[in-house]
């Protein structure tokens, strides 16, 4: 809905207004290690491509990111990728986001990758750390962590969109459908989803 309208510039402001909780992650190490491995580039990378940003964006946008490689290194080990996802390298596939349950299921992270879902890699602890920097009040944790821990990670990610937007934060099993969830937007299945909620949240 956005396409050709976001910049390299929006990244920042529209990671702490909008992305889910695992591209946030992805974006936060980013930024923190100026890297990220194959996998985190791949996850990452054709999310932002699906919320609109060119590739002609994109190569300036990880450019800057990486910004302790060469110029030539850049070129060499990543820009090729980049223009890929988008389709103009290789096969000329034009891929697309990764859904929630392919990112759960496929390319399991290992030390030093922060690819995956939070709320399905992350360890309690970590999990609800991260949690707490994106603004999830103490009261509404217990019930997010525990829907991670018995393996519902989109209605984890559900509860979270929920309470920090808003909608039913109150914490309590009361008024939730048989998902623990509100009922009141639907449950999350793609990170691109979440984005557009979020956004279209934001503007109406
Ligand atoms: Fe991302 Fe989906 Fe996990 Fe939410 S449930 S953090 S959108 S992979």
């Amino acid at each position: 809905a956005l396409a050709g309208q976001i910049t390299h510039a929006d990244i920042d402001k529209l990671a702490a207004a909008h992305f889910p909780p695992c591209m946030r992650s992805l974006h936060m190490a980013l930024r923190r290690d100026a890297h990220l491995k194959h996998f985190g580039r791949m996850q990452y990378g054709l999310f932002l491509k699906g919320i609109g940003l060119s590739l002609e964006e994109a190569l300036v946008f990880w450019r800057q990111a990486f910004r302790s490689k060469t110029d030539e290194e850049f070129q060499k080990s990543y820009a090729y990728n980049i223009r890929h996802n988008y389709g103009r390298e290789g096969k000329r596939t034009d891929y697309t986001p990764y859904s929630c349950s392919k990112i759960i299921t496929t390319n399991r992270p290992s030390t030093g990758d922060h690819h995956g879902c939070p709320f399905r890699d992350f360890a309690p602890d970590n999990l609800r750390a991260l949690l707490s920097t994106f603004g999830v009040p103490e009261q509404g944790l217990p019930q997010v962590l525990q829907l991670a821990k018995e393996g519902h990670p989109e209605v984890a990610c559900t509860r979270v969109f929920e309470i920090t937007r808003g909608l039913g934060g109150e914490g309590g099993a009361q008024g939730r459908n048989m998902h623990g969830t509100t009922g009141l937007v639907e449950t999350v299945g793609h990170p691109n989803q979440f984005f557009e909620m979020s956004y279209e949240l934001a503007v109406s």
